[in-house]
């Protein structure tokens, strides 16, 4: 289920979707807030790009949302069941606070999350002609 070939090997480990081993982000560091869901050009291993068309990562924030959703869920259940005395506010300021805290991996991962929704798996497969680096295949 986590092995290579799976997207969400790709997804966790925010390696290139084409062949799951290059990089996919400029930097490893969520919040390294300058360079935060900056992607690279394409892939330093298999020399696809990761950008099929312009404008491609807005669909992006779709995920954004479902996995911001998500996690207000989630807080909202866990302050429920941790401390049921919590009052509403106290339960408003956990849920931003986690929201604050965690936006910027839930930004990198959305984008890795959207590219794996229409680039699958092909394996590690070398251009022949370096020229024809950063390709759409
Ligand atoms: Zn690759």
């Amino acid at each position: 289920m986590f092995s290579k070939g799976t997207k969400l090997y790709s997804v966790l480990h925010r390696k290139c979707p084409h062949c799951h081993e290059g990089e996919f982000m400029v930097t490893r560091n969520p919040y390294d807030l300058t360079l935060t869901g900056d992607l690279l050009p394409g892939c330093s291993v298999c020399h696809r790009k990761y950008q099929p068309e312009p404008g491609f990562y807005y669909g992006g924030m779709y995920v954004t949302y479902a996995l911001s959703v998500g996690l207000c869920i989630a807080i909202f259940i866990a302050t429920l069941v941790l401390a049921p005395d919590i009052s509403a506010v106290d339960q408003i300021l956990w849920i931003l606070g986690a929201l604050v805290v965690l936006a910027p991996p839930i930004y990198a991962w959305s984008k890795i999350m959207w590219a794996n929704m229409f680039i699958s798996y092909k394996g590690v497969a070398h251009l022949p002609d370096e020229d024809a680096k950063w390709v759409m295949r």
